[in-house]
């Protein structure tokens, strides 16, 4: 027997149109002297190929098909055989392999296989219907010809369960039209009844057909051989006359957010990110006597009423949404105070309680417990935490206060200083997030010098540092840029230099890149601090 010259070649060959097929399924398809298929798919891609000889057989005849090409192959011949979709989705791939096994066949001394991959269903008609899958997702074949109904119930149970997004291949035949209705009722024990369901007859052929209707409905509409169910997950919704599923599941806000902060990596599309539609930024664009807040105007309360209202200003303003619910996360900061690090039981208490079995608490490098709560009642946390005199601060790209000790009281002359910085402009939203050291004494042993902008409290004036590179292989301590301030300079000073930073610095450039890239901060000038030393190449030795 010659096991050398031939070449199996299984052709996944796309949902059928010749736009949407893979460079190799033609080439292979054109090299190849058998083309071995199903009847309905050799002629959907007869027009690609020169092949002498095409076998086409009936849908049931698949073992048939893989006997032929083995015998084709062991003859010397090159052969195709094909299949819809994907060659290793419920195609020829396995069938082919499972012959060729039969036959002691080995990649070794046998002729070659290659399996070449197409687009599958659940991809073509998932971008027909918008983004339905995006999520993890699963498929489940509802045909019971080789598989158990049993087994198939348990998958679709398990799959409604853990909220998978879910194509639905093989959903109905002539003879099959039980397994769609009970699919459709055990999903319907997970999943909202008005889950975006989307309906994809023949994707990209001929007699394309799709329909977009709702877990409860599926069923008044045609489904056949040639759909493709397409079931969303608890997040799916319907914008535009499109389904969508989110990338994730929840959404996140923080105090006073005039956007929801995503940084430009993990920025979504309008699409993707309908709660970012219509948002009036709100805030206040220029003048630096508007970065300045005061703790009467805006209260960390009204901050988070206003993130909430941000967060889920949706569905209700647009049309074209249909939109399941989300769980929106309230995220912030706390700590005991600006200069205080002592926290109380009856705070962690307090703190226990508003974070509750769900949420989580964790401590972070800048001494503060970063909160994470799933909640739509923002403000009664906030209120909750305020009482028992706890400071709530927003997170992501905002200034952030972070003062030493004051030794526990002993230097205490500059603290009213350190927690009117904190009042004024802890929290301001700025192109990256911007800590401000507060030492209150020239030891500045809580690393002030270490910070975006350092303050050390020494003879009664203010040394001032500026753009600490805090982390990273070249690491580097701030500048010291003046020393001897007066104290009721500080604070208009402070304000500049962050007023200055936040209109003119690049999104996401931290102060010491922007320092370093501008030259000149107010009327301070900028010194390379990270000067390159030579590193002496480690001795490599016994
Ligand atoms: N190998 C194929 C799947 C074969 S099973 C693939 O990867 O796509 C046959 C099932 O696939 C059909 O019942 C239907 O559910 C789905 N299917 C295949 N091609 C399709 C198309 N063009 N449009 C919609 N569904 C399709």
């Amino acid at each position: 027997m010659n096991m050398n010259k031939g070449k199996i070649y299984v052709v996944g060959f796309g949902p059928g149109d010749s736009e949407h097929i893979t460079k190799r399924a033609i080439d292979a398809l054109q090299q190849s002297d058998y083309i071995i298929g199903y009847k309905t798919y050799v002629e959907l891609i007869e027009h690609l190929v020169t092949a002498k000889s095409i076998v086409s057989t009936g849908m049931t005849e698949e073992v048939s098909r893989a006997q032929e090409a083995a015998k084709q192959a062991e003859a010397g011949n090159i052969v195709s055989v094909i299949s819809s979709g994907d060659s290793g989705v419920y195609g020829m791939a396995g069938l082919v392999y499972e012959v060729l096994i039969e036959k002691g066949w080995t990649e070794k001394d046998g002729f070659a296989v290659e399996i070449v991959p197409g687009i599958s269903a659940i991809n073509s008609c998932a971008s027909i219907l918008g983004a339905p899958v995006m999520h993890d997702s699963c498929t489940i074949s509802l045909s019971d010809h080789l598989t158990p109904w049993t087994v198939i119930e348990k998958r679709i149970e398990a799959a409604g369960m853990a909220d998978f997004v879910i194509a639905l291949y093989n959903p109905k035949s002539g003879r099959r039209t039980r397994q769609i209705v009970e699919a459709q009722n055990i999903l319907l024990k997970y999943r909202s009844p008005d889950t975006p369901v989307g309906l994809v007859k023949s994707a990209y052929r001929e007699n394309q057909k799709v329909v977009m209707t709702t877990l409860a409905e599926m069923l008044e509409h045609e489904i056949g051989m040639l759909t493709t169910v397409i079931i969303g997950n608890s997040s799916t919704f319907f914008y535009d006359n499109k389904i969508i599923t989110p990338r994730g599941y929840q959404r996140k806000y923080t105090l006073g957010e005039e956007k929801q902060s995503l940084k430009p990596h993990q920025r979504l599309k309008k699409e993707a990110e309908p709660w970012a539609l219509d948002q009036d930024t709100g805030e206040a664009q220029s003048g630096h006597e508007q970065i300045v807040k005061t703790k009467q105007e805006v209260s960390s309360v009204d901050m988070a009423l206003k993130a909430l209202s941000m967060a889920t200003k949706t569905a209700i303003e647009n049309p074209f949404l249909v939109q399941q619910p989300i769980e929106n996360v309230f995220e912030f900061a706390v700590s005991p105070g600006v200069a205080n690090k002592m926290i109380t039981s009856e705070q962690m208490r307090v703190l226990a309680e508003a974070i509750g079995e769900k949420g989580t608490l964790e401590y972070t490098p800048d001494h503060r417990f970063l909160v994470k709560v799933p909640t739509d009642h923002p403000e009664t946390i906030v209120k909750k935490l305020e009482q028992s005199h706890l400071i709530v601060m927003p997170i992501g790209d905002v200034v952030n206060l972070k003062a030493c000790d004051f030794c526990y009281g002993e230097k205490a002359d500059s603290i009213p200083y350190a927690e009117e910085i904190a009042a004024k402009l802890g929290g301001v939203k700025l192109p990256k997030e911007l800590h401000i050291g507060f030492n209150g004494c020239g030891m500045a042993c809580y690393r002030a010098v270490f910070d975006d902008i350092g303050i050390v409290y020494r003879k009664k004036k203010f040394d001032l540092f500026i753009g600490a590179k805090p982390v990273g292989r070249t690491a580097h301590a701030a500048q010291p840029v003046a020393e001897g301030i007066e104290p009721d300079q500080l604070i208009p000073l402070l304000t500049k230099i962050i007023e200055e930073y936040k209109q003119n610095a690049h999104p996401n450039e931290r102060l010491f890149k922007y320092f370093k890239r501008v030259k000149k901060i107010q009327h301070y000038n900028y010194h390379d601090m990270s000067s390159k030393i030579e590193v002496e190449p480690a001795p490599c030795g016994d």
